[in-house]
């Protein structure tokens, strides 16, 4: 089975950094990828908590070099999604808070040729690009935002609508050449405590737009006391309900998360999910979730 998990924020563990929020001790390892059968794990450079008043470029180059501890450990890093395959674990790099870029189209492309293929424009910052979901969330995407997305679309590139404002999210359904997705969120809802969820709207919109949605294994956006493999089931099928079986998969969050799901408390635990979503869905289904529904998303890159 394909089984792919499109976020993660383990090198910046691995890079002593900390993540979304401060995760000691390393989630995700090439062993516990392989004993859960992960086939593709995307391993995001993370802008970190300061924004672009830190040093986002900095970090993301020390998270860039975290990651020959994976392929030292025989793990691939694949830089295209047509390299997936059954069988022979790999990792892949995304961003996420593109103020990485500092502002520069030339950067841009240099963490292209260094294998991103997946970028979120904004974490929970205001940057070059964007406003994310938390502040000025209605505001538009910015002209740097638009070229930087031109060019990702060109280059096969998924955007990532992770943490980024409504405003930026109807932007890129209406305009955005390509289908945008989003590697980490939840339904709202479900789950309306937190922006992050997507609302039905958006979740539809994305469906229409052939774009794809990982859920977060998150407890605190899953459910209000600490999640359950159910839990995940449940907004699974909340994506499914509103067309969406085919769009939706799985963008853990694992080592950028301080609660891990009952009986899921890292990539080691997956066979526990596949099991769960077989009390509800087809096996066909379930392949497309584990994995194949991404697949097909990144050949309308
Ligand atoms: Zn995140």
């Amino acid at each position: 089975m394909i089984l792919i998990d499109t976020h993660c924020d383990t090198l910046s563990v691995m890079a002593g950094l900390g993540g979304d929020i401060s995760v000691t001790g390393q989630t995700i390892t090439p062993e516990r990828m392989r004993q859960g059968g992960v086939t593709m794990q995307v391993c995001t450079l993370f802008a970190g908590v300061d924004g672009p008043a830190g040093d986002p470029a900095g970090l993301a180059r020390k998270q860039l070099a975290a990651a020959r501890g994976f392929t030292d450990e025989g793990i691939k890093h694949i830089k295209e999604f047509g390299e997936i395959e059954d069988g022979a674990p790999s990792i892949l790099l995304s961003v996420e808070g593109a103020e990485i870029f500092e502002g520069s189209m030339e950067s841009l492309r240099w963490y292209y040729d260094a294998g991103v293929r997946m970028c979120a424009l904004t974490w929970n910052h205001e940057n070059e690009l964007g406003y994310p979901h938390c502040k000025d969330s209605e505001k538009p995407l910015k002209p740097f935002g638009w070229e930087a997305v031109r060019e990702m679309n060109g280059l096969g590139v998924a955007v990532d609508v992770s943490h980024l404002g409504t405003g930026g999210f109807w932007d890129l359904i209406e305009r955005a050449e390509k289908p945008p997705m989003a590697s980490h969120s939840c339904c709202l809802a479900l789950q309306p405590r937190f922006t992050r969820n997507l609302s039905d709207d958006q979740i539809k919109a994305l469906i229409e737009r052939g774009g794809w949605i990982g859920m977060n294994f998150c407890s605190a956006f899953l459910s209000d006391a600490r999640a359950t493999l159910d839990d995940i089931v449940r907004h699974i099928a909340h994506i499914a309900e509103l067309g969406g079986v085919r769009n939706v998969g799985f963008g853990s969050d694992f080592d950028g998360i301080p609660c891990n799901p009952i009986g899921l408390d890292g990539p080691h635990d997956f066979p526990n999910l596949i099991s769960a979503l077989r009390g509800l869905f087809t096996p066909e289904e379930v392949e497309g979730i584990a994995g194949l529904n991404f697949i097909e998303y990144s050949k309308r890159l």
